[in-house]
């Protein structure tokens, strides 16, 4: 067969991708019981004793002048001694690891050498060109364990990444990592096929990444178990669909549970108003579904949404909502939590921070500003029809001390002021409008609530707009900005 002729693909024969260098191995060392050797008498040191101890590791510390810190650690931890002299070669004998922190470089050389020879892996602090191992930053949720290293290249680095971990990572998972050590044996022992055991286990991370600040009990074994034992084929569990507020655009205003549901989802379906920077906090394998739902342009029904979410948590999968802002104000939650609920899917929401909130810190403008505002009111100016809705209280939006905050205002602006001066605002009332707030792309036009239509239409915004008039809002601006 002549190379160019049609027929079947071929398998693609280039070899699997290999694994890129590694600047270092990361390795879990069981040190229960075993000696270390720790020479050096400082703060560093002591901080390397209290952590290697923490292992279980027998202590022997050397060091002619022990620092108060240490003094009291081997008061208070007694797997660590002390010999309160030199080293010598003779102390590595046996050793596990050997640790050294100590100012001259002649000494950190021979400690270094004295180690080798002795074929004892050494580590000496702030010193990576002398170590065979180095200290990771910790994550504890023993007996789940995360080590992060840099190799050296930045240690600031290597702790902003562990904070984010630790934001990732409640403190309950503890209780279900010794849950999963302590049920280990009984589930090994009762010889399930792998595929079984894979599924129970997978089912236990679902349920102590819902209920991470629960402490696993033997009624929840007892009702994984049953579950596993279900027949595979037919009998898909139910998933679940949380409501998720994305903040106003602004990744950083998600919150740490939105960020954990949206770091565990396998579909998340994302409005128009949600920014590219907030959805990359969603897993990377998760399918990414726009629903956009934006007032004037084709789009998915609510009808729609609803039914999707009801099918995808149907098949089982994890589904996140995420909506602009707060997913209680102005988005249409309450169609979708109940039709979720008739369904029998398990719904949950998470809180998030609304247009009104992110536009005010961006502004630094209180929006109850003292003797100023009395009041705050978050109003929609787009009713069902894309008109000025003909039922709002405008008694309570012309009150001299209120703040208002009109979602959904910018089509219907000039109807929306020219009602307010004709229900007797004074037509100096402060008035702003800010589109895209906490987006890089952020724009205010500032006026007043007669001319700020026209302001506005001269620069045809594009992004979604809060408007915001009141008193409280002529105050100086946090930054001058205003285009
Ligand atoms: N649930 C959202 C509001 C959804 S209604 C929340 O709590 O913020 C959609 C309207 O919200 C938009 O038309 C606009 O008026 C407003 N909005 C949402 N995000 C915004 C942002 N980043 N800047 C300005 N307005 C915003």
């Amino acid at each position: 067969m002549s190379t160019d002729a049609p027929g079947p693909r071929r398998p693609d024969r280039s070899p699997p991708p290999r694994l890129r260098r590694l600047a270092t191995l990361p390795v879990f060392f069981k040190l229960a019981g075993k000696p270390v050797v720790l020479v050096g008498g400082g703060d560093g040191a002591a901080w390397k004793a209290e952590l290697l101890a923490a292992t279980g590791a027998d202590v022997h510390v050397i060091a002619p002048e022990p620092g108060e810190k240490l003094r009291s650690l081997l008061a208070d931890i007694p797997s660590i001694r002390l010999s309160a002299r030199r080293w010598s070669a003779a102390d590595l004998a046996n050793a596990s690891l050997a640790v050294g922190d100590v100012e001259d470089e002649a000494e950190a050389e021979a400690f270094r050498a004295a180690a080798r020879a002795a074929g004892v892996p050494v580590n000496l602090v702030d010193r990576p060109a002398f170590c065979d191992f180095q200290f990771g930053a910790l994550v504890e949720r023993s007996p789940l364990v995360i080590g992060i290293s840099t190799d050296g290249a930045s240690p600031v680095f290597g702790q902003e990444i562990r904070a984010r971990i630790e934001t990732l990572l409640p403190d309950g998972f503890r209780a279900w990592a010794q849950a999963a050590k302590s049920w280990r044996a009984e589930i090994s022992g009762r010889n399930l096929a792998f595929r079984t055991r894979r599924r129970f286990w997978e089912r236990f991370t679902r349920k102590a990444v819902a209920e991470p600040d629960r402490a696993p009990t033997a009624a929840d074994l007892a009702e994984l178990l049953a579950e596993t034992d279900l027949p595979p084929q037919g009998a898909t569990v139910m998933g679940s669909v949380v409501l998720v507020g994305a903040g106003p655009g602004d990744p950083e205003l998600l919150t740490v549970k939105a960020v954990r549901a949206l770091q565990s989802a396998d579909v998340v379906l994302y409005d128009d108003l949600v920014s590219p920077l907030t959805l990359d906090a969603a897993r990377r394998e998760a399918t990414k579904i726009a629903v956009g739902k934006r007032g004037y342009k084709p789009s998915c029904t609510q009808e729609d949404i609803t039914a999707l979410l009801v099918s995808l948590a149907r098949e089982g999968k994890r589904v996140v909502r995420l909506k602009g802002g707060d997913p209680m104000i102005f988005g249409r939650a309450g169609e979708e939590i109940r039709g979720l609920r008739a369904a029998g899917v398990p719904v949950e929401i998470v809180p998030g921070v609304t247009a009104a909130a992110g536009a005010a810190a961006s502004l630094g403008l209180s929006l109850t500003e003292r003797d100023v505002a009395r009041r705050v009111q978050f109003i929609t100016a787009h009713a069902r029809d894309g008109l000025l809705p003909s039922d709002l209280a405008w008694g309570a939006l012309v009150d001299p001390r209120a703040t208002t905050i009109v979602y959904m205002g910018v089509r219907t602006l000039a109807a929306l002021s020219a009602k307010l001066l004709a229900e007797g605002m004074a037509p100096d009332t402060p008035a702003v409008l800010v589109e895209r707030a906490t987006w890089p792309e952020e724009r205010r036009i500032r006026g007043v609530i007669s001319t700020l239509p026209d302001l506005a239409a001269s620069s045809s915004p594009s992004g979604p707009c809060l408007v915001l008039i009141g008193a409280a809002l002529g105050g100086e601006l946090l930054s001058p900005t205003v285009r």
